[in-house]
């Protein structure tokens, strides 16, 4: 198990956060390459969710082809550089690979799509093609992974379109809310970069759409809009103590964790409240920062957690502890966190119930809460028509994207309650054609 020392500068912060999936050289792309099958009905390609053309692209590589191979992953998907290292290739495309049959390691797809697209944004190629310009508009709500690849898609098709983003930096989630040890910022923000630059879209930073009017102004100059506004932040819990000093929520502290890196405290003793993928990352995330003792605390058992087998083994062999149906009760300090006290819970009778016969304090200075994403249910209500369903999801058309409201169009977190960034660049992708056909019909 790995004990962390404080990264104090730069280096120690990178060194501590070492990338999962580090690039290939060459040597190793050509040898992976040469591993694949290349399937005739390659299981890789159904696990996909943006359905990339793997043994395609493989044999690309193999060949030296790498701007063919790049292409290929770019025609399916838009943010292919990101997906390569972010997605849980494990339990997608690598989980489906052949080679997992044979007890022999699936080929290591992520690193190699990675490979390939890293080439092409540092190469600075152009690779798209792009339609005439058609003279209609479309606007972005939101420059996260979905919005980013339905500009991108639009952008081929011909429309003009402009992003509306709240926060200075683009990407959502991918530079704000994902593990540094998957993903660095510059990495996120070069392919952004790269396909802003050839492709020819434009980015408003600091521009939240949060009125009514400003709404109706998007309404009247533009053909369509797209919602890629994700979620909000961190849901509260309403427990007694939540408001503070020394509570924050998991999504929150990752934006920090990266945006200061060595620079931000952590303090010595964490407990982390969730049992999803980003507990997984933020309780790592602690363990990382020198937290000398980490506690991942969940409500029911290690096997009914959402986060995957994978990241919960991650956050284990970085040093974090778990305790295992534990409920927590309120949070206890005198203006500043001392403490959680949890109760035990116990199934009776196929319901989980607390047992306050059962109920002990984990002492802490650092109360993390990854207990799941509010919904932008607000902006939701400025728009006329706008159906969503009981849990604040967008209602779409699943064929086109399109929501009740006609000129409004939706994907991603908005409209699945939360999920993976290729999910997104799918959702985001799928709704620029769905804008293409009812503007052409
Ligand atoms: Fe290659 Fe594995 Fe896909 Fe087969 S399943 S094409 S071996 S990556």
């Amino acid at each position: 198990m790995a004990e962390y020392k404080r990264p104090t500068s730069k280096a120690e912060f990178k060194k501590n956060f070492k990338q999962k999936k580090p690039l290939m050289n060459d040597t190793e792309a050509y040898f992976e390459s040469s591993r694949c099958l290349f399937c005739y009905d390659a299981p890789c390609i159904k696990a996909c969710p943006t359905h990339i053309d793997i043994p395609l692209f493989i044999k690309q590589i193999n060949t030296d082809n790498i701007t063919g191979a790049s292409k290929t992953i770019f025609d399916s998907n838009w943010l292919g550089n990101a997906c390569g290292v972010v997605c849980p290739t494990d339990v997608l495309c690598e989980g489906a690979c052949v080679f997992n049959h044979q007890d022999v390691s699936p080929i290591q797809i992520g690193r190699l799509q990675n490979y390939a697209t890293n080439k092409t944004i540092d190469s600075n190629k152009t690779i798209f093609n792009l339609e005439e310009v058609n003279g209609k508009k479309i606007a972005i709500i939101g420059a996260g992974p979905a919005g980013m690849a339905c500009a991108c898609e639009a952008r081929t098709l011909g429309y003009q379109v402009d992003i509306y983003e709240a926060k200075d930096k683009p990407s959502g989630l991918t530079v704000h809310g994902i593990a540094p040890y998957k993903i660095t910022n510059e990495e996120v923000l070069k392919e952004i970069e790269y396909l802003k630059n050839h492709l020819g879209f434009q980015i408003k930073y600091n521009s939240a759409i949060l009125s009514k009017e400003k709404l109706q102004k998007l309404e009247k100059n533009y053909d369509a809009i797209f919602l890629g506004v994700g979620l909000g932040n961190t849901a509260n819990l309403k427990l007694a103590g939540e408001d503070m000093e020394g509570v924050i929520g998991a999504v929150e502290f990752i934006e920090e964790l990266r945006l200061k890196q060595h620079l931000l405290k952590v303090p010595n003793k964490v407990v982390v409240i969730g049992g999803g993928n980003t507990a997984m990352d933020a309780a790592s995330e602690a363990a990382r920062m020198g937290a000398s003792k980490t506690v991942l605390a969940y409500r029911n058992s290690k096997e009914k957690m959402k986060a995957y087998g994978f990241e919960y083994n991650l956050a284990i062999s970085a040093g974090v502890d778990s305790l295992f149906h534990v409920t927590p009760l309120e949070i206890i300090g005198k203006g500043k966190v001392e403490g959680v006290k949890f109760a035990k819970t116990e199934w009776v009778e196929g319901k989980l119930k607390t047992n306050m016969n059962n109920v002990f304090i984990v002492k802490c200075d650092l109360v993390i809460m990854a207990t799941g994403q509010a919904k932008q249910g607000t902006l939701y209500n400025l728009i006329d028509n706008l159906e969503v369903d009981s849990q604040t999801k967008i209602i779409i058309n699943e064929a086109t994207f399109q929501t009740s409201n006609s000129k409004y169009f939706a994907g991603g977190d908005a409209i699945n309650g939360g999920a993976e960034v290729v999910n997104a660049a799918y959702d985001g992708k799928m709704a620029a054609q769905g804008m293409h056909q009812w503007l052409n019909q």
